[in-house]
């Protein structure tokens, strides 16, 4: 099978069976992200307990790329310190904007996404779930470790 092939099943297989979807009562975090052009939205419910992530789900309309990264993104960072989610981040925006090696210790099944790169107006799609993450992250350490409810628009 071709890399390109493994990756794009990897892909409909979280957009058909997404991991972590759903939401949490008791978040501190909650942030909705748009991607107006291509029509994508994504929200995310974190629980941060001690600097970690201890449970992250999502919601979401949109393309199956949207859908699909936001999948792999809750798979990638549940559990992780907030310092690793930063470093798991920066090495998404990597791979997708600078065309950095993936980093599969980092990205697990996010390294699939490394084939949007070829559809240039897909790359807001890919990227959606973990910017909006990454915002939401940025206003809790903001507010002091209070929660928050936040909007991030590509
Ligand atoms: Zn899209």
């Amino acid at each position: 099978m071709a890399l390109d092939d493994l990756y794009r099943e990897v892909i409909m297989d979280h957009y058909k069976r997404p991991r972590n979807r759903g939401m949490l009562k008791c978040a501190e975090v909650v942030v909705e992200g748009a991607n107006p052009l291509c029509g994508d939205d994504v929200t995310l419910w974190l629980e941060i307990d001690d600097e970690t992530v201890t449970k992250v789900r999502f919601a979401g309309h949109g393309c199956s790329i949207s859908q699909a990264s936001a999948s792999i993104m809750t798979e990638a960072i549940e559990g992780r310190s907030l310092e690793e989610i930063d470093e798991i981040v920066q090495a998404l925006r990597g791979m997708m904007l600078e065309g950095e090696q993936p980093n599969e210790e980092l990205l697990g099944d996010g390294i699939a996404l490394e084939g949007v790169r070829q559809f240039p107006v897909r790359i807001k799609c890919a990227v959606l779930g973990w910017n909006t993450l990454s915002l939401g992250l940025r206003q809790f350490a903001e507010s002091g470790g209070k929660p928050v409810e936040a909007h991030h628009r590509e």
